[in-house]
């Protein structure tokens, strides 16, 4: 597939390293500074055995990445897929530290992965390589120090396996050990949809900034897992018109609209969106460069490159997916008027309520979903305001201008700890 074989050439770590030197050029950080805050704390590699159903043993490699606990605890998911390396987790962990900041939550950054297809597992091994890679990972995970949640191909079963895990091993229930977890175990209401919820609340405020009428808007989105699902429901609920959908099959499109509940029916039954009655089959790529308003990435990294960004019809792309867009893209979409919501602050609505479910755990207090998604809004509205008024301000991109206002907190928090010893 051609979006495959385009994030399969970038490195996602240098594209996060190029972002974070052009927020430290803006912010004219001190040189010392760039260095600790270029180079994540601490990575760890883990080869652990798993027993399959056939009862042969496989060896697998995972990954946990810590990239700057100035602020708090380190933050951030599990990714299981074929493709991870150590430097996308990398990528991902310093991600999760500026997305931590940008919305003002006493985070810093962490992530962590597995290199796995687990479509060709059974549920049980999932479950066994789970619970062996948390015991892997444990040395740096507990509820005060390193707080997983969900990513790519896992889910809230993924968190309660990782949550027992851990807790059976040190010997007590410890619920705040990861969030996304099943509200049965203390997750919290709401964590499943917020992602996607806080990246339409973000679409929001942007339609308003751009005085678009999310009504007359036709939408494109890639990756229709979880984030992208919920996205593409909640942005129809706005009135806008679904037009394109995808996922690592495919993509179908509809210029009349697509009914976003009868494709997520049709998943359900077929794992795919090809395939859906009355819609055209179309490519990954072609999904990106399809004549519509706003653009959904929700799939992978590395997806708008200097290759198609000249090529994007939509006025507004709002980055559900973690690194979608390339330095070089960035500012081809830039020179051409496209405006950019930037993932650290398009999908901080995640980590956002995985942070509320984390207080609601240590608390062993428990919110309403009403209070959970106001609260949501409150913070993707407030950080969307400080980021646009920052863009406006020195004139720069969204992104430029999320990256400024989320290294100078971490470079403050940095420099105010001072250097030990
Ligand atoms: P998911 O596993 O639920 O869904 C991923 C979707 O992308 C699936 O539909 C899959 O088929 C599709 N996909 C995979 N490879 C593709 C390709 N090459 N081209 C097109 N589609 C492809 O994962 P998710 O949790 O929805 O995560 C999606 C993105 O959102 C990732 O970048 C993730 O890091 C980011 N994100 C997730 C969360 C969260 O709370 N889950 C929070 C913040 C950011």
């Amino acid at each position: 597939m051609a979006t495959q074989t385009i994030a399969a050439a970038i490195n996602p770590w240098h594209v996060a390293q190029q972002q974070f030197d052009l927020a430290a050029v803006h912010l004219n950080l001190s040189p010392g500074l760039r260095k600790v805050l270029r180079e994540p704390k601490r990575e760890l590699t883990v080869h652990f055995p798993v027993k399959m159903d056939d009862g042969t043993v496989e060896v697998f490699t995972g990954y946990r990445v810590q990239h700057n606990l100035s602020r708090g605890p380190a933050k951030g998911g599990i990714r299981y897929h074929q493709d991870v390396t150590l430097d996308e987790v990398k990528a991902l962990a310093m991600w999760m530290t500026w997305k931590c900041a940008v919305v003002g939550i006493p985070f810093g950054g962490g992530k962590g992965g597995v290199r796995v297809d687990p479509k060709k597992l059974s549920l049980r091994e999932v479950e066994g390589l789970t619970r062996r890679f948390t015991t892997e990972i444990s040395i740096l995970i507990a509820p005060d120090r390193d707080i997983p949640a969900p990513d790519v191909n896992t889910n809230a079963q993924t968190m309660a396996w990782m949550m027992d895990t851990y807790s059976m091993n040190v010997g007590y229930t410890a619920p705040a050990v990861v969030t996304g977890k099943p509200v049965a175990l203390g997750g919290s209401e709401g964590r499943t949809e917020a992602t996607g919820r806080g990246v339409v609340y973000s679409i929001v405020e942007a339609a308003r900034h751009l005085d678009m009428d999310l009504g007359k808007c036709r939408v494109a989105v890639q990756g229709f897992g979880n984030v992208g699902g919920v996205s593409a429901r909640l942005i129809a609920a706005e009135g806008a018109t679904v037009v394109g959908l995808s996922d690592w099959m495919g993509a179908i499109y509809r210029p009349q609209g697509l009914d976003v509940d009868a494709v997520l029916a049709w998943v359900q039954e077929h794992r795919t969106v090809m395939g859906f009655p009355g819609a055209r089959e179309i490519t990954n790529g072609e999904l990106l460069e399809l004549d519509c308003d706003i653009l959904i990435p929700a799939a992978l990294e590395t997806q708008i490159t200097a290759a198609n960004a000249g090529k994007i019809r939509a006025r507004m792309i709002a980055e559900a997916a973690n690194g979608p867009t390339t330095p070089e893209a960035d500012e081809i979409l830039h020179k051409n008027g496209r405006f950019v919501i930037p993932d650290i602050l398009c999908n901080a609505g995640g980590v956002t309520v995985s942070y509320f479910e984390w207080v609601q755990d240590l608390e062993r207090d428990f919110w309403n979903i009403g209070h959970v998604n106001e609260k949501l809004r409150e913070v993707m509205t407030k950080a969307f305001a400080s980021t646009l008024e920052m863009s406006l301000k020195q004139e720069v991109s969204m992104r430029t201008a999320a990256y400024m206002l989320a290294v100078q907190r971490v470079a403050d928090a940095t420099s105010v700890r001072g250097l030990y010893p």
